[in-house]
């Protein structure tokens, strides 16, 4: 299949350009599209087949369901068996945004979509772009991250290329996303509300508009014995090919034990990289490749950075990668999550 690359400006998008992207989409085809987490993957969420073609493209096991994305709130009604008057209120605090909402999914939706689940996610995008071109698609666009499953979420469009050219029809291209983590997943069926998926919108912003709020025990704790309640948090995702190990402790002991770390890789032979921040990367001058993530101060461009720095470290065949760990409060939480999955839970105490 030839791919289709088209720039797109994100704030004021060429809408005949949006609408060729949107008539693929209604005719069963595939568009990567940027939004302000990581790229997506869309498809016609109504639509089985297409859902179908997105985990054909991504190799990503059918049990693992699609977030559904959406332009207007009045577009949940047709999509959901019902509204619950925490969503409500959420939606009105959180949409568009970085926040997806697990609800009783309706007939319309196909268990293609869901991953043979009775439940459905739903996002409403902040960006204009990805808002409207899913309003030109028909207005429901089923969208996992745009990468190969097993590979980081893409952050930008070359990523996609790199994964997905040649078996989807077009890609918007719309510059370096926002945010750089997947949005955060509550769950509304349960009693009370629960987060299967740490993101931008912390537990603390969700208890101060709905009150209680839980979080899912299992993708906290790599030991446990229950199955995360979304799906595809069981996978190892983001792996980099190198074996990743992240360094906990305070700074000064996480630096000390990284320089150590890493000597030793190198006399055995490994290629080294770091992952560290800007206040510590001159620490680290005997590793083969460093990379920093961002000052420690600005979290959110740690966030926006990790999954480009770990393809990056695919790219010069790096074997050994040791990472500063973050403080789990805020998006800190988010970003370890991420680094957890992506080291398969390697973890050294300094
Ligand atoms: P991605 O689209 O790549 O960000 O992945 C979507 C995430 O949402 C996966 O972890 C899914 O398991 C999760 N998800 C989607 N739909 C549901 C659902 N109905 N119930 C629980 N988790 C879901
Ligand atoms: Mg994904």
């Amino acid at each position: 299949m030839n791919t289709i690359v088209v720039t797109v400006d994100k704030e004021n998008p060429d809408i005949k350009v949006l609408a060729q992207a949107g008539d693929i989409i209604k005719s069963g085809g595939l568009v990567a599209f940027p939004t302000e987490t990581v790229y997506g993957l869309g498809g016609d969420a109504l639509n089985a087949q297409s859902s179908h073609k997105i985990y054909a493209a991504k190799g990503r096991p059918s049990d693992n369901p699609l977030i559904v994305h959406i332009c207007d709130i009045k577009d949940l009604d047709a999509i959901v068996e019902e509204i619950p008057e925490f969503a409500k209120r959420l939606a009105e605090a959180f949409w568009p945004g970085p926040l997806t909402m697990i609800f009783r999914k309706s007939e319309k939706v196909p268990y293609e979509t869901t991953g043979g689940l009775d439940t459905v996610a739903v996002r409403m995008p902040e960006h204009k772009t990805a808002l409207e071109f899913i309003r030109q698609a028909g207005g429901y666009v089923a969208a996992p991250s745009a990468n190969v499953s097993g590979r980081p979420s893409p952050t930008i469009a070359d990523h996609v290329i790199e994964d997905l050219s040649g078996r989807v029809e077009m890609i918007l291209d719309g510059g370096e996303v926002g945010i750089g983590l997947e949005s955060t997943i509550v769950d509304l069926t349960e009693h009370v509300p629960m987060i299967l998926r740490p993101g931008y919108i912390t537990a603390e912003m969700l208890k101060t508009v709905i009150g209680e709020v839980t979080i899912d025990q299992a993708i906290l704790h790599a030991d446990s014995k229950e199955a995360p309640k979304a799906p595809g948090m069981k996978y190892r995702h983001y792996a980099p090919k190198g074996s990743l190990s992240i360094v906990e402790g305070n700074m000064e002991q996480v630096t000390t034990r990284i320089q150590h770390l890493l000597i030793e890789a190198k006399q055995a032979g490994r290629k080294v990289g770091v992952i560290g921040t800007d206040e510590t990367v001159s620490l680290y001058a005997d590793a083969d490749v460093i990379k920093s993530l961002g000052s420690r101060t600005d979290e959110e461009a740690i966030a926006r950075h990790l999954y480009k720095v770990l393809r990056e470290f695919d790219e010069e065949e790096v074997t050994q990668i040791y990472s500063e760990s973050f403080g789990d409060n805020k998006m800190g939480q988010a970003i370890m999550n991420r680094l957890l999955k992506a080291a398969g839970h390697q973890i050294i105490q300094a």
